[in-house]
């Protein structure tokens, strides 16, 4: 790995310098041999024990100069002062042969001065979850971190009970979270607002310059992010500003879940109590919390507050109309439509009402629309033919075939999803030694638009099987 470390040359108080705490027998999960090929890394030499002892937070490598990012955060609303990486710690960020920067994280790598109660590990069930769901979410054209190794650490972690300890080598463009600007914004730090401002122009908005710029950046990258976990049923579970990544990334998966059957309401995580994260409220959460950071840019926009609030509400205020229209976009082409009419957002969700009030499921629903196999998903067929007609009434006004409009579509309705059940099942093997089902789950989401209509991972689940909630790594 080639090491430029911009964090660690921050103000030594933006962070703490934390070595990974070594761990008894390393041991590799998986390698993302793709993901290694773009960062101009050799997955062969990253899979021989020196790399998995790297990984494992053995042993850190040259130029590494590993610390604890210090962030704050609204959690399901509240304000928590300090949180930070509480069993993370970055190794540093490689620069990949095209220039690309990569932080390389390690996470469940042991106790930081951010860990509060907790024990700083992770177990093996999150670490495969992250691992399978974020590079799904790649594979699928989302924006997010990703994975680029799982290994054991042959220690125990305790939980409900002892679990098999792991780590995850998390990758991405930064890990600069709303909550990052929150804890500088409480602390009234001035010149640390302008170098993280700095850094998150340069990482992910170059040619931006600006609070303003910023603000105005993460709005179209928060709406635009959101409107995509719309438009696959995805819900992240957590929205919390420390989970509010600035470059417009999925960032840290805990309870998330590909929703199956839909509902506008549907929660999976067992600590939403008040489904404050249900599928249908994310865009208006993802504004609220982009206002947080606007918050927090103020004093970098007008030393006079009130002048700083009047510059920065426009730009929140613009997130409805671009998600709107982002939403109308992926949901116009989920159905094959190209143009833009009148009526197609009322065509959209009159198709929506039908599947919630039916209990269809979201991804097989489009997906089968795509392979002209949809009325059988829908419990009351005719529920699905009126509809039917008038989405062909609609494609006929822009003198598109079905068959062309299929074929559009197979492309962005995907066939396979990690489902919570498929997970689990990965999950449960690798716990008995069985890694098996974990990179066969792998390598066919990977390609999520190929799987023929007959392959067994395109299963709903029965409903015996639905794991209705999924619960956060802690
Ligand atoms: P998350 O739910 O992953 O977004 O984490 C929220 C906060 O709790 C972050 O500050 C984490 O670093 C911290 N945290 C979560 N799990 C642990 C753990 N096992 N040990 C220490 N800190 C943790
Ligand atoms: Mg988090």
């Amino acid at each position: 790995m080639q090491f430029d470390n911009s964090y660690a040359r921050l103000p030594a108080h933006m962070f703490a310098r934390q070595d990974p705490t070594p761990v008894a027998a390393p041991g590799l999960i998986g390698l993302n041999a793709g993901l290694a090929q773009d960062m101009g890394l050799d997955p062969d030499e990253l899979s021989l024990p020196d790399w998995i002892a790297v990984f494992a937070g053995n042993r850190v490598p040259p130029g590494a100069e590993p610390l604890a990012q210090a962030y704050a955060g609204h959690q399901f609303g509240n304000w928590v002062p300090q949180l930070g990486d509480g069993r993370a710690v970055l190794l540093g960020e490689h620069v990949g042969p095209d220039g690309r920067r990569w932080d390389i994280q390690l996470k469940g790598a042991g106790r930081t001065p951010f860990s509060r109660m907790g024990d700083g590990r992770a177990w093996v069930g999150p670490v495969i979850r992250e691992y399978i769901v974020s590079e799904a979410m790649h594979a699928l054209g989302v924006p997010t971190t990703r994975a680029l190794a799982a290994v054991s650490t042959g220690e125990p972690v305790y939980r409900e009970g002892a679990m098999p300890g792991a780590v995850l080598t998390r990758v991405a463009s930064s890990h600069l979270r709303v909550g990052t600007f929150q804890y500088f914004a409480a602390r009234q730090d001035t010149d640390a607002l302008r170098r993280l401002t700095d850094m998150a122009l340069g990482r992910h908005y170059p040619g931006t310059t600006g609070a303003l710029g910023l603000l105005e950046q993460v709005t179209t990258a928060q709406a635009r992010l959101v409107a995509q976990w719309m438009a696959l049923g995805f819900i992240h579970g957590v929205m919390n500003t420390d989970n509010a990544h600035v470059g417009g990334l999925t960032i840290d998966y805990g309870p998330c879940a590909f929703m199956d059957a839909y509902h506008p309401g549907r929660v999976f995580s067992s600590i939403d109590q008040m489904g404050r994260y249900a599928y249908g409220n994310q865009p208006q959460i993802a504004v609220w919390n982009v206002a947080q950071l606007a918050s927090s840019l103020l004093p970098l926009i007008d030393p006079d507050e009130a002048a700083a609030v009047e510059a920065a509400t426009p730009l929140v205020h613009g997130f409805a109309d671009i998600y709107q229209a982002e939403w109308l976009t992926r949901f116009r082409a989920k159905l094959g439509l190209v143009r833009a009419l009148d009526g197609d957002q009322a065509l959209i969700e009159s198709l929506l009402d039908r599947m919630a009030r039916l209990g269809v499921d979201f991804t097989r629903a489009f997906r089968c629309l795509a392979e002209g196999t949809a009325a059988a998903e829908f419990p009351e067929p005719e529920a699905f033919t009126t509809w039917q007609a008038d989405w062909h009434a609609r494609l006929a006004a822009e003198g598109r075939s079905l068959t062309d409009a299929q074929a559009t579509m197979r492309r962005v309705n995907p066939a396979i999803i990690p489902r919570n059940h498929q997970i689990e099942a990965a999950i449960t093997a690798a716990v008995a030694g069985d890694l098996v089902p974990f990179h066969a789950l792998n390598a066919a989401l990977a390609a999520p638009f190929d799987a023929a209509p007959d392959d067994p991972l395109r299963a709903a689940p029965a409903p015996a099987e639905i794991i209705r909630r999924t619960f956060c790594g802690t």
